[in-house]
């Protein structure tokens, strides 16, 4: 990582709290630090950026719900598969990555953050009680709740760990298949990976729409395929129907049956019924509502700074999901807003040290871009590149592990300090 020989070090101290230790929130952090050392930021492409003049006193605070980094892309397989389980969540004092002496990560749930004093209420995890933590700058990169089993609800890795295995024996037992509500982008991989983890089980993807991914905005080739290659995979797809009614039938053996019964009258049996209808909320409570649009999300400028009528929104930046950003909310987006963040922010504490003015990154809106892992092959659309898939793109898109070694390997978590 280049870094300026002649870097001096500016005598200000800055407190920066990152709200969510996720793709966007750990990105920024990390930037951060590189910068604060009058480095370049580790995810710096740009062949003529310079790295910076001077060395900033940073302290970097990290709050999360969870006790560690869960590589939430990898759901639908950490869910089903007990060794990939264990690999997809890293607490967060287990990762070389993140182990600098002026990076910090508290356990707990922002409650509320006052704007014009820059403090951040936060009730502990471990305590229950609020503390008080002042910042200097604030990062918003919270994310949006999910339910289960969409994302695992758990906070802490070892139960984390209990709820998959829980969930695992679900699926594996249910007497006479399993039925997923719901073929978003969510349900489709779900649908996949169970088929690929458990061959024996009868798996059915029931959505409401004629197509399949109806509320992407993606072209009809792209859910078509989605659609073959999860029939061609062995799932049984229904389409243009919803479920109206679930009534457990209980059985003499310790395990239930469903009976499902669709919009058009038909009725189907099933051991187990996972719901996978998106219901995204922002996770913005903790926020006053000018700086939120009508949907929850935050309004953010080009640069990723505050743009709703709030005090020192020079001071207060978000990232990832959580923004009111155009296009498809996706976890390179959510790195590449925590790299923008960053450099902003940096930008700012230079310019409050040299009394110069901050030169500010701007991003544009993310393209129609979608890359779907579907058991052994994968699925993508870009504009540019259209509808592909193969087993080739799941290698290049996701590795071997739902793309979990790329974005590790992205933000260099396991490269000590
Ligand atoms: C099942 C599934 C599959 C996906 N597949 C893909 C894919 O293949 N490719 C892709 O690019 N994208 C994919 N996505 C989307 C991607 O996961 C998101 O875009 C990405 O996670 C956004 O990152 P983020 O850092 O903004 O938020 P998140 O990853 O949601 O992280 C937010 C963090 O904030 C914490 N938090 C929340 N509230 C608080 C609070 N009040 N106080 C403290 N901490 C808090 C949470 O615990 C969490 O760790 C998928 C999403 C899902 C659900």
């Amino acid at each position: 990582m280049p870094s300026n020989d002649f870097v001096r070090t500016v005598s200000r101290n800055f407190r920066v709290l990152v709200i969510g230790g996720s793709y966007g929130g750990l990105a920024a952090a990390l930037a951060l630090v590189d910068l604060s050392q009058g480095r370049l930021a580790r995810f710096n492409c740009n062949p003529d950026a310079k790295a910076p003049t001077h060395r900033i006193p940073i302290q970097i605070t990290v709050v999360d719900k969870r006790d560690g980094y869960y590589h939430l892309i990898g759901s639908p397989k950490a869910l089903a598969c007990e060794k990939f389980a264990s690999e997809a969540w890293t607490r967060f004092q287990d990762i070389p990555g993140l182990k600098y002496p002026d990076l910090r990560f508290i356990q707990g749930s922002v409650s509320t953050v006052d704007f014009k004093t820059k403090v951040a209420h936060i009730v502990d995890a471990e305590t229950k009680n609020t503390r008080t933590e002042p910042y200097d700058y604030l990062i918003a990169g919270s994310g949006l709740r999910r339910s289960f089993p969409t994302v695992p609800q758990s906070l802490q890795r070892d139960e984390f760990l209990e709820e998959a295995k829980e969930h695992m024996a679900d699926v594996k037992h249910a007497r006479g298949g399993i039925v997923i509500v719901g073929g978003g982008a969510v349900g489709v991989e779900m649908a996949a990976e169970l088929k690929i983890l458990y061959p024996e089980q009868k798996i059915t993807l029931i959505h409401s729409r004629k197509r399949l991914l109806s509320s992407e905005p993606l072209p009809d080739d792209f859910a078509e395929r989605v659609d073959s290659i999860l029939r061609e995979t062995g799932v049984d797809v229904i389409l243009g129907q919803r479920v109206i009614d679930t009534t457990a039938i209980d059985t003499k053996s310790r395990r239930r049956v469903w009976k499902l019964t669709l919009s058009d009258g038909q009725q189907l049996q099933t051991g187990h019924v996972l719901n996978a209808v998106s219901q995204s909320i922002p996770t913005s409570t903790y926020l006053p509502k000018e700086a939120l649009n009508a949907e929850g999300y935050i309004k953010v400028d080009r640069s990723l700074q505050f743009s709703g009528a709030i005090p020192n929104p020079e001071y207060h930046w978000a990232v990832g999901d959580l923004t009111a950003w155009e296009g498809i909310k996706r976890c390179g987006g959510a790195m590449h807003m925590g790299h923008y963040a960053a450099m902003n922010i940096h930008q700012h504490m230079m310019a409050e040290c040299t009394g110069g003015k901050p030169d500010y990154q701007t991003l544009q809106p993310f393209p129609s871009v979608m890359g779907l892992a579907l058991g052994k092959t994968a699925v993508s659309y870009t504009p540019g590149e259209g509808t592909r898939e193969g087993e080739d793109l799941m290698k290049s898109l996701f590795g071997k592990d739902m793309g979990h070694t790329i974005c590790w390997n992205y933000m260099r978590l396991g490269e000590a300090y």
